[in-house]
């Protein structure tokens, strides 16, 4: 399983290789911009280049997109601006040659799949060779996305949405009532993602311990070992070839020094099968 985590860009891109070198990350995800603001300052081709000649082995090199982007609002000056945001993280995300685009994918009152269907359908044209992935959410308030039925209803609303793929995070589904601690949960989980998307549609993990407890529908993140998942929570998850496969990053909170332990205590107990 290839591992790596969430790391700062702060004051130059190539900042991400420094920190990921110095975590022993074999994966790693990014911000390409500020995630809680509409601007992005601009990526100029030399700082690209650059970039990509430094990657070296990374990989996957995944970007998240801002939070603020959200194509099924209600709102549609929010809409309208969510659409550009997300046409420049895509463009960003080329220029780096990233492989994932990582998305919230949003939500809003009745009628929220059909535009965040319109949006994606737009995007995706010029996506060309890079994925776009949605990730599961905990559920909060109105957001789409608590289980696979409400992704796939996504990708089926999108033009083009077999290029779509899909980010797990254990945080966020144990927030939406996913008991991870219990071995028969991934066996559900996995039957879930067969009747639904299908497995060959979940690309990357997000591995992340939660400071809330089961089905409370909040997005908390803890260091592994500090949260209500745990170690069991690992365990399983290596027990399972299909998960077991699958890249991971973590984006648990605190300083490089701290996430680099949460890597480490991760590598030891993906390796301790259940
Ligand atoms: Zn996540």
């Amino acid at each position: 399983m290839r591992l790596g985590l969430h790391v700062s860009i702060s004051g130059k891109l190539t900042q991400a290789f420094i920190e990921g070198n110095k975590s022993g990350c074999e994966a790693l995800q990014i911000f390409s911009s500020s995630p809680r603001m509409w601007k992005a300052s601009p990526i100029s081709s030399e700082e690209a280049k650059d970039f990509q000649k430094q990657r070296g082995d990374f990989a996957p090199l995944v970007v998240h997109a801002s939070y603020l982007i959200n194509l099924g609002s209600l709102d549609s000056e929010v809409r309208r601006k969510s659409l550009l945001a997300l046409s420049d993280e895509v463009e960003r995300c080329k220029m780096l040659g990233a492989d994932y685009l990582v998305l919230h994918p949003g939500g809003g009152a009745k009628g929220a799949v059909t535009l965040i269907g319109e949006g994606l359908s737009q995007v995706l044209d010029s996506a060309d060779g890079l994925k776009i992935l949605l990730e599961n959410v905990a559920g909060e308030g109105n957001k789409l996305g608590k289980n696979f039925s409400e992704l796939l209803a996504i990708i089926d609303a999108t033009q083009g949405g077999d290029k779509l793929g899909v980010c797990f995070d254990t945080c966020h589904a144990f927030g939406a009532g996913y008991d991870l601690r219990k071995k028969e949960t991934w066996d559900i989980l996995k039957q879930e993602i067969k009747n639904t998307i299908g497995l060959d549609k979940v690309k990357l993990l997000h591995l992340n311990d939660s400071k809330a407890d089961l089905g409370r529908r909040l997005d908390r993140h803890a260091n592994w070992g500090e949260g209500y998942l745990g170690q069991v929570t690992l365990k399983n998850l290596a027990s399972d070839s299909f998960f077991r496969n699958l890249p991971g990053v973590l984006e648990t909170p605190g300083d490089l020094e701290q996430r680099s332990l949460d890597l480490k205590l991760c590598r030891e107990w993906l390796s301790l099968e259940g």
